[in-house]
């Protein structure tokens, strides 16, 4: 990924996390997925009283693109209040789903490591027809 690219990821990440809704755990997350299509799909948080039915950012962007078209994402930009804001296993597994090759996880300093997918999901699970 180009530092470009990682730029205006991580800032449409940082923009949508204004818009989070999290009165619940008041932990705030932005992410932002780059679409192979080109587009920026950005996403927050959104929780409910009934604690289960809360979506990560990470989702949100990705359904966001997935709902305008897009089946494939090149990288997932994350921006929370945490030390080290990383991807949850459920975010993962839906990444793998839509094929992300990197995710950028920010710190709360600023700055952020490029991780591949395969390193954070080894193994992920596929649908796959029995061939015996
Ligand atoms: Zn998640």
């Amino acid at each position: 990924m180009d530092g470009e690219s990682v730029r205006l990821l991580i800032e449409a990440a940082k923009k949508a996390r204004e818009r989070a809704y999290a009165p619940y755990s008041r932990f705030y997350v932005g992410a932002a997925a780059l679409g192979e299509d080109g587009v920026i799909y950005a996403g927050c948080n959104v929780e409910n009283s009934s604690y289960g039915l809360s979506c990560c950012a990470e989702r949100n962007a990705i359904f966001r693109g997935v709902a305008a078209g897009c089946r494939k994402f090149e990288a997932v930009a994350i921006v929370g209040s945490a030390d080290d804001t990383m991807p949850c296993g459920a975010c993962r597994q839906v990444m793998a789903e839509f094929g992300v090759s990197y995710v950028v996880a920010t710190r709360a300093d600023g700055a952020y490591r490029v991780l591949a997918l395969e390193d954070l999901l080894p193994f992920a699970f596929t649908l796959q027809e029995e061939t015996e």
